[in-house]
């Protein structure tokens, strides 16, 4: 089982290193190794996607991500921006499908600046399509404008478009999903106004078919916006195009109180991928090891689940940080008076200790 780890920038290396050594204590085959990405690569090889991180990447069964960006190379032409990196990712290796879980651990109910009862106990599930929509369509560009309100005045334009098999396959990612849990799929458009989101509701129903034990219902994306904070627990699944699932998917992120909390899974149609923190490079708080590692740590989690199918590991790593937090552990996004404020490091090695324990208890039991 062969992981490329990529930590990047700003708390991308420290969050990282804490994912890496839980992952070392599991006691399973698995080869580790790093690459730079990012700002760092291109300080270290003068592109954020150099080709050897590539291949890398490519050759490995799943890759550990951190973070990348820092404002510092916001003046650097595009195609050089460390953000990059993570696109050039996505559509080298196909990753087209994005798993953003929401989920509200029961300590951290008080996190939240929604209502107790409104977030105690949500676990939703949303799926992003990930390399299609308006974020890549072509053509797009800056030209005078021939028609519209201003003709002849300087103007930008972006394509978004969908093709059946991108919409089927991603479809067929989230009724999968949903089978697994409760067997709702909410699927989220703007089918009202836009052609594409249409065509995508119209080949969403028709998949949804395959799937008659799953129930489907269809919400505009502006409702659902609304609904995400009025009533979040009647989602379950949720499954919407790129551009909407990357606001949704923020917008249910926050709900649970710390960004610093939730993992990420972007894979491809042979299980290969890239796991990543929601959150990213915190240039604020960087290099001061007060960064939360524990959305990286389950990010893992998700890696051992989906790519290198380690269910027990993963439910290891998930109940060690339900431990950890019981115990009243909390980095500073999360603290609260009551609790035990600690730093990176030292919220990584509670979760290996934790891990540890759960491994003496199972062998004292078997
Ligand atoms: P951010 O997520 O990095 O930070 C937003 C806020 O959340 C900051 O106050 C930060 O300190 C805090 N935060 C984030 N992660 C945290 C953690 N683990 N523990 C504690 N606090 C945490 O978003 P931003 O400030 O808008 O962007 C910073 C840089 O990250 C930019 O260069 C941006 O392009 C990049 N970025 C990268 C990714 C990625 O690598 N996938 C995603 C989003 C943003």
């Amino acid at each position: 089982m062969k992981i490329a780890v990529l930590p990047g920038d700003g708390i991308g290396p420290e969050i990282v290193a804490e994912a890496v050594k839980v992952l070392q204590v599991l006691d399973l085959p698995l080869e580790l190794e790093s690459a730079p990405v990012g700002g760092a690569a291109f300080e270290a090889a003068g592109h954020p996607l150099p080709d050897a991180t590539l291949a890398l990447a490519k050759a490995s069964d799943a890759i550990l991500f951190g973070a990348v960006g820092d404002w510092k190379y916001d003046t650097l032409d595009r195609p050089l921006r460390p953000e990059q990196a993570i696109l050039g990712l996505r559509k080298h290796l196909g990753l087209f499908a994005n798993f953003r879980p929401a989920i509200c651990y029961e300590q951290l109910v008080g996190a939240s600046s929604l209502k107790p009862e409104l977030i105690s106990g949500l676990d939703i599930l949303i799926i992003r399509e990930l390399t299609g929509d308006i974020y890549f369509g072509q053509p797009r560009g800056r030209r005078t404008a021939a028609d519209g309100h201003f003709p002849g005045a300087e103007e930008a334009f972006d394509t978004m478009r969908y093709s059946r098999p991108e919409i089927e396959r991603i479809a067929h990612v989230a009724f999968q999903a949903a089978r697994k849990r409760s067997k709702r799929v909410t699927s989220v458009d703007k089918a009202n106004v836009l052609e594409t989101f249409q065509f995508w509701k119209d080949v969403v129903t028709e998949v949804g078919r395959e799937y008659p034990d799953v129930e489907l219902d269809h919400m505009y994306v502006d409702n659902a916006a609304m609904q995400l904070v009025k009533a979040p627990k009647r989602f379950d699944v949720v499954v919407t195009g790129n551009m909407f699932g990357d606001i949704l998917s923020d917008e249910a992120s926050m709900l649970t109180g710390s960004i610093g909390m939730l993992p990420s899974a972007s894979l491809n149609d042979r299980n290969q991928g890239l796991y990543e923190p929601s959150h990213g490079s915190a240039p604020d708080i960087a290099g001061k090891g007060v960064a939360n590692p524990l959305a990286t740590i389950l990010s893992a989690a998700m890696m051992l689940r989906f790519s290198l199918q380690q269910p027990e590991a993963a439910d290891r790593i998930e109940s060690a940080v339900q431990a950890v937090l019981a115990q009243g552990l909390r980095t500073a996004d999360i603290h609260s008076e009551g609790t035990t404020r600690v730093g990176t490091r030292a919220m990584g090695d509670a979760v290996v200790a934790a891990l540890s324990s759960s491994k003496t208890k199972a062998t004292i039991k078997g």
